[in-house]
């Protein structure tokens, strides 16, 4: 039985037993990780609130050779989100970027950068609450980045022309971007606003992107929250869920 340690993000967790839970997080060295917190529920654990959800964690864990459930040793809290916990959209938005994360994340496949950017998220909206929707874009748009589920908005994919301004392009079903000409008038438009806020997103941290997104119109944040949740849902579609037995 190997002992690992790592920086971690704790996504989820469930009750197993009378005084055990599984927990899900997404850490540094070893992407997505379930782990059995033994004993976790007593009133005396040496886990204390640690393993409360998206805590940011130095975490300590054994795993045995093949097996994909670990077990946690030891677990030290780095950030604790405990003074977030009575609002409620924020633990929405967190939720919902968890089980993202859990859906997007192939199990013991680090990622740094997805990682990073992760936590990043998770730390902007914890420092201005108020951006939350802007930093649950930038990370919508950020997961499909890194998983490779971004289209290239600057070139069409079919004739790989380059767009101009106010060139009307259009995503296609098979979530590539096409010229009007290649895209056979399918699919969605996507305005030159929408190509320019999604830009940006891909060119500043979370907490800058919130910033910007504060002077950017309501129709373009629709526009933007539409097509990212488009494409989630697609790609989702077509993709082996990965989900605990539990
Ligand atoms: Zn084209």
């Amino acid at each position: 039985m190997a002992v690992f340690e790592t920086e971690a993000l704790i996504l989820r967790s469930y009750n197993l037993a009378e005084a055990d839970k599984i927990v899900v997080c997404l850490s540094r060295s070893a992407g997505l990780i379930r782990g059995v917190a033994k004993g976790c529920r007593k009133l005396k654990n040496r886990f204390g609130a640690a393993l409360e959800p998206f805590t940011f964690i130095n975490l300590t864990y054994y795993q045995k050779e093949n097996q994909e459930l670990v077990s946690f040793r030891q677990v030290e809290i780095l950030k604790s989100r405990f003074n977030l916990s009575s609002n409620a959209s924020i633990l929405t938005g967190f939720a919902y970027m968890g089980d993202l994360l859990i859906d997007f994340s192939p199990p013991h496949q680090a990622n740094d950068n997805l990682f990073r950017m992760a936590l990043a998220c998770f730390e902007a909206a914890s420092e201005t609450p108020a951006d939350l929707e802007a930093v649950l874009r930038y990370f919508e748009v950020w997961l499909l980045k890194l998983e490779g589920f971004l289209p290239d908005l600057r070139v069409c994919a079919k004739c790989q022309k380059g767009f101009s301004g106010d060139e009307a392009v259009y995503l296609d079903p098979d979530l590539s971007i096409r010229c009007l000409q290649c895209s056979n008038g399918r699919g969605g438009g996507v305005s030159n606003r929408l190509r320019l806020h999604l830009r940006t997103a891909e060119k500043l941290s979370p907490a800058k992107f919130a910033e910007e997104a504060r002077a950017v119109s309501k129709d373009t944040k629709r526009e933007m929250a539409e097509l990212t949740f488009q494409i989630i849902g697609r790609v989702l579609e077509r993709m082996p869920r990965v989900r605990p037995a539990s």
